[in-house]
């Protein structure tokens, strides 16, 4: 789905090239080249937000957290160099780590973002940092660079992108080069200059709003952790790395320019006590969904259960698991082997029949129809010379058809995998009632430290899976070796 969407939000942008020659820099004060009109880029905005509405939910779990977010979003906004515009904040329902500004005033912050921040003054400085992107104008001078025929390439990589088990990765990374065109303004950054001067002006915008503007450098040292350990993490999962945005991969966090452009900030700081208010963020953000919703199937261990469509299926025990939008990977601890689970829409003829139609085999002998946990199954498995060997199956339930799909990088890890492979292929199965019943996405809550408490021993009893010390550890901004100390309020996921 939201691959779709992606593509509909480039072509949405593209449209967004219309010059109107000089305009004056609300910032700067000066005039820059390739700036469209206020107006143009208000209505830009606006049509720009709809088609993120399709690509993102508006998180609706917790009302009072969109509210919160939106207050102190605009008491930020009032005191910034472009007060009068209509600004919008919102919470939206993803797990991703993100945070984008749109043309006009319309910002966006995942769930998957407040998941790692641990106070109202961070929260402001993710928030400030998008407001400087409005204020400067960053996206309109971005989205004038881009050109159609760039979007028009992408677009072309895109759709050779099908969902076939031998090119899972390769489908990833075509949404994200068609993103590095023309959302990597909004999704990635906006590269060096233009990232540092939003981390200014947000900072800027902190001490006015009676914040410490140090808390832009807390922000983006908490998240930069969250990307080095996503770095450590995707190699273990052979995936690439997500790319957040720019403020966090364009400088380190003791950067000396950063230090400058913050520092700058020092002259607006409100004279009297500065709270970052942590107890109230963490208020707020108690009872989050952390990680992926309910609808959009969860993963505990080492096994992924859709509610909605009624199934679950037992990965290797061990092997790194990651449930994206279009399918659910699951890599080996050493990176040679993978499966793939993947929806194949609706039923047509046999199984053996969408597998033929599908992989295409040399003789239809290699396909074996059988049932597995009641469930008809067609199973392939290629070892041809030259080829990465795969074993798929194709799998009904209820409706629909589904594949799951293995393979190693060379016949030596296949043969060594491929017994796993096939325990994973004969785990799917349908969802009892009582399951389903009890399928729940996980939620951050805090805890009072007690004396002796630690991360690793929290992690033992936490759902987040074998990287779960480091994840509790960048959810309290004690990542990588910090422990709680007794008596501190600390986020778990339960
Ligand atoms: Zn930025």
């Amino acid at each position: 789905m939201r691959i779709l969407t992606a593509l509909q939000l480039a072509l949405a942008l593209s449209c967004l090239i219309q010059l109107t020659g000089c305009a004056v820099n609300p910032v700067t004060g000066n005039r820059n080249f390739t700036l469209m009109s206020e107006a143009d880029e208000m209505r830009e905005g606006r049509q720009a937000a709809i088609e993120i509405s399709k690509a993102y939910n508006t998180y609706g779990g917790l009302p009072a957290l969109q509210n919160y977010v939106n207050e102190i979003g605009q008491k930020l906004a009032r005191k910034s160099h472009r007060p009068q515009l209509d600004y919008h904040f919102t919470v939206v329902d993803s797990p991703e780590v993100n945070a984008f500004a749109l043309p006009g005033g319309h910002i966006y912050l995942t769930r998957g973002i407040l998941a790692y921040l641990n106070s109202e003054a961070e929260l402001a400085a993710v928030l400030g940092h998008e407001i400087g992107h409005v204020t400067a104008r960053h996206s309109v001078q971005q989205y004038s660079a881009a050109t159609a025929a760039n979007v028009a390439a992408a677009v072309g990589g895109l759709v050779a992108g099908i969902f076939v088990p031998q090119l899972g990765g390769q489908l990833a990374q075509g949404v994200q080069s068609l993103l590095g065109i023309t959302g990597s303004a909004l999704l990635s950054g906006y590269g060096r200059s233009h990232e540092l001067e939003a981390d200014r002006l947000g900072a800027e915008y902190l001490a006015r709003s009676g914040y410490d503007p140090q808390a832009m450098i807390k922000v983006i040292s908490v998240l930069k952790n969250q990307e080095l350990f996503d770095i450590e993490a995707a190699k273990q999962e052979g995936r690439e790395p997500r790319r957040y945005h720019g403020i966090f991969a364009t400088h380190p966090d003791n950067d000396t320019r950063l230090q400058e452009v913050v520092g700058e900030a020092n002259r607006y700081v409100q004279p009297g006590k500065i709270d970052d208010r942590r107890a109230e963020f963490l208020h707020q953000t108690e009872g989050m969904i952390f990680g992926d919703a309910v609808s959009q199937g969860v993963v505990r261990g080492n096994t992924f259960q859709h509610k909605q469509m009624g199934f679950r299926l037992s990965f290797p025990s061990g092997w790194r698991i990651r449930n994206k939008p279009d399918e659910v990977v699951a890599v080996s601890p050493d990176g040679e082997a993978m499966v793939v689970l993947g929806p194949l829409g609706d039923q047509r003829g046999a199984p053996a029949d969408l597998a033929q139609e599908r992989f295409r085999p040399e003789s239809p002998a290699e396909i074996l129809s059988m049932t597995h946990n009641g469930l008809p199954v067609a199973v392939v498995t290629s070892i041809a010379q030259g080829e990465r060997p795969f074993k798929a199956a194709v799998i009904y339930h209820e409706d629909k058809a589904y594949l799951v799909a293995g393979r190693g990088d060379s016949p030596a890890a296949f043969a060594r995998y491929r017994d796993a492979i096939s325990s994973t292929i004969e785990s799917f199965r349908a969802l009892t009632d009582a399951e389903k019943k009890s399928a729940k996405a996980l939620e951050i809550l805090t805890i009072k430290a007690t004396n002796g408490l630690s991360y690793a021993g929290l992690a033992k009893e936490s759902p987040l899976g074998i990287n779960a010390e480091s994840y509790l550890r960048l959810l309290n901004g004690q990542y990588p070796e910090g422990e709680p100390a007794a008596g501190q309020i600390i986020k778990i996921v339960k």
